[in-house]
């Protein structure tokens, strides 16, 4: 395609991405549509989001009954908080979901609960209210899965650490490969990656051995839902696994109430961070619940070492 349709932006190798605007900033959140016989989508954005992403469909051309597939790589409410919703107006797309995140799209009570003990306030004004997505129509992944788009194919990879219902997702033909929050997080302006070890399930060990996995695959490009591509993957693979390690080291290392702190003086600017526009660089993996997120980590471990 030439042009992309209006709220879409294209990637190359036909992946468009409509940007959700995530708390009304762009370059944050991505929902990626690939074209197909049967068209796939690869995350939903957040319940708040769905209506702007109908629009870009409906600019694509897509009428309600051509999408074969809604992709959601973890059940985060900023990845598939507009499952519900947007499988109800495509209603003849199967929506993938890790086996491990299948029952929290069913009944997502839990799910919301969880993200309000994390964000807070936060969670009306950016996320909203998930709609339960209908379980005949989920379809629940396992490691290696193949998502037959008819002219093109996907393959389910399942990459533990930043959660543990946490899967990826390989365009084979063309080789690039959407990571959802498996290799971090970089939204515009960010020099570097930031880790994404947010609560209640962060496990560093699993999410280097996923880094590797992906790695060794080798991709052509790499598409970071917090967004887009950031350039050689190879590289980008390996400064994310070492950032978080570093994090990681940061987090044993300093006291509990003092990490955010640690956290903020070590690498804030590094990564670029400017002071004078905190709230856009705190609503996605913000230190405040990456630190929360590594404690969590840490006691776990402790208590499981005891
Ligand atoms: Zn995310």
């Amino acid at each position: 395609m030439s042009t992309p349709p209006a709220g879409c932006v294209s990637l190359g190798d036909g992946v468009l991405v409509a940007d959700s605007t995530m708390a009304g900033y762009p370059g944050m959140n991505g929902v990626f549509l690939i074209p197909g016989a049967r068209p796939a989508l690869i995350e939903t954005g957040t319940a708040l989001s769905v209506a702007r992403t109908r629009a870009a469909l409906d600019a694509f051309g897509l009428a309600p009954g051509d999408l074969g597939w809604i992709i959601v790589t973890h059940v985060h409410l900023d990845h598939a908080g507009g499952a519900g919703a947007l499988s109800r107006a495509f209603p003849a797309a199967k929506v993938v979901v890790h086996p491990f995140g299948a029952r929290h799209l069913a009944d997502p009570a839990r799910l919301e609960a969880s993200a309000r003990r994390v964000h807070g306030a936060l969670l009306d004004r950016v996320y909203g209210s998930m709609t339960p997505v209908d379980g005949a129509r989920i379809q629940a992944a396992e490691d290696g899965a193949r998502i037959d788009l008819g002219d093109r194919e996907l393959r389910i990879l399942h990459t533990p650490g930043h959660a543990p219902h946490h899967l990826v997702v390989l365009d084979a033909g063309t080789g690039v490969l959407f990571t959802g929050d498996a290799a971090g997080v970089r939204v515009d302006g960010m020099r570097s990656a930031r880790p994404a070890c947010p609560p209640p399930h962060f496990d560093r060990d699993a999410a280097v051995a996923s880094m590797r996995r992906m790695a060794e695959l080798r991709p052509a490009r790499i598409v970071l839902t917090h967004f887009g591509d950031p350039g050689d993957p190879a590289a980008f693979l390996a400064d994310a696994e070492d950032r978080l390690q570093r994090w990681c080291t940061v987090a044993e290392r300093s006291a509990d109430d003092g990490l955010e702190a640690e956290l903020l003086r070590r690498f804030a600017a590094e990564e670029g961070m400017p002071a004078d526009d905190p709230e856009r660089f705190a609503v996605m993996g913000g230190f405040e619940s990456n630190a929360a997120g590594l404690r969590h980590w840490l006691r776990t471990r402790n208590e499981e070492r005891e």
